[in-house]
């Protein structure tokens, strides 16, 4: 199969350029798309082919289900029944956006698409590319993102191209995605609202809407398995991994750094390509051939935009062993760690 690559300018872009992506939806093919946190790849979630070639492009395993992107109320009519109050009113708040919501399925939503649960996860996205692709096609469009299964998730169409070309139809190529990280994700489909993976839309923003807020304790978890099983299958395996080892180094500013040279100096002393992924603040401070920034401390928001691209470019630099700052200390810090300590397989070390 060919990937066709379809260049989209996000501002100004003409509907005749999502012709060819609308047609291969509706038959039943697959597309990746832009949205404003990665990209998708993207089925018709009501064939269930299509889901199933969704998983096999991505060697995903067929218990992870996917998330289904709509671009209006309706469509949530569509996938979704008994919708809580609690779910609508964040679906009213916070679409189109960020966040993933779950609810109970709609009998005619394939299992195929669900990994085999009776709740569907939907979501919104704003991205103006993805919404248009969702309306124009009249296709609720199930879409995990568009890596193959275990790399990091793509914030570019050349990383959708690296991993899937030749596997999927079309890739529309609207440039880097904003936010940088995936939805974050509740569940609402019980009495009260579950996060199961955060993301850019926090806690405390959901609190500013429903009253009672819980998070799964799988995903604030440091140790894998722990005896807990987290509630969004997904984030059960190891995920957003570089080809490299990686290490999480936790501490002061000055012991992490410490710490960090000494590890460099070992392993280069042995012969092997290391790497240091250090912050605009702290990058001067490692004796190491390759140290790239994530992004500002003083920005987490660029922390987050930069995680993804910074773990592909370890891959594109060889490195073997890659020591990397923990970002622990704000908000959105959550987030990038809970993606940091899985693409580090949960190697963490105090400094
Ligand atoms: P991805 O889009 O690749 O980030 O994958 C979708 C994420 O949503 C995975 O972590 C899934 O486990 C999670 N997810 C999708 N549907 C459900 C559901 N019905 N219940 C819990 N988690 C879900
Ligand atoms: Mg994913």
């Amino acid at each position: 199969m060919v990937t066709r690559v379809q260049k989209i300018n996000p501002d100004s872009f003409m509907a005749e350029e999502l012709e060819e992506a609308c047609k291969i939806l509706k038959s039943g093919g697959l597309v990746a798309f832009p949205t404003e946190t990665v990209y998708g790849l993207g089925g018709d979630a009501f064939n269930p082919l299509a889901s199933s070639k969704i998983y096999k492009a991505k060697g995903r395993p067929s218990d992870n289900p996917l998330i289904v992107h709509i671009a209006s109320m309706e469509d949530l009519y569509r996938v979704a029944d008994g919708i809580t109050d609690s779910g609508l009113k964040l679906a009213e708040k916070f679409w189109p956006g960020p966040l993933t919501i779950i609810f109970k399925k709609k009998e005619e939503v394939p299992l195929s698409t669900t990994g085999g649960l009776g709740t569907v996860a939907v979501r919104m996205p704003s991205h103006k590319v993805a919404r248009e692709l969702i309306r124009q096609s009249g296709v609720c469009i199930a879409a995990p993102s568009a890596n193959k299964s275990g790399r990091p998730s793509p914030v570019r169409a050349e990383h959708v191209i690296e991993d899937l070309a030749g596997r999927i139809d079309m890739v529309i190529d609207g440039g880097g995605t904003g936010i940088g990280i995936e939805s974050s994700i509740v569940d609402a489909s019980g009495s009260e609202i579950v996060i199961l993976r955060p993301g850019y839309i926090t806690k405390d923003m959901l609190l500013g809407v429903v009253d009672k807020v819980t998070t799964d304790p799988a995903i604030e978890s440091r140790i894998p398995g722990e005896g807990i099983t987290a509630k969004a299958p997904g984030m059960k395996y190891r995920h957003y991994a570089p080809e490299g080892e990686l290490l999480i180094v936790e501490g002061s500013q000055s012991a992490v750094a410490g710490r960090i040279n000494t590890l460099v100096e070992e392993k280069e002393k042995e012969g092997y390509k290391t790497a240091v992924i250090a912050t605009d603040e702290t990058k001067n401070l490692y004796k190491c051939k390759i140290v790239k920034s994530i992004g500002s401390r003083k920005n987490e928001a660029s922390i987050a935009a930069g995680l993804y691209d910074i773990l592909r470019e370890m891959d594109y630099l060889g490195a073997q062993y890659i020591y990397s700052e923990s970002f622990d200390n704000d908000i959105l810090g959550g987030a990038v760690m809970n993606r940091m300590i899985k693409a580090a397989a949960y190697h963490i070390v105090q400094a």
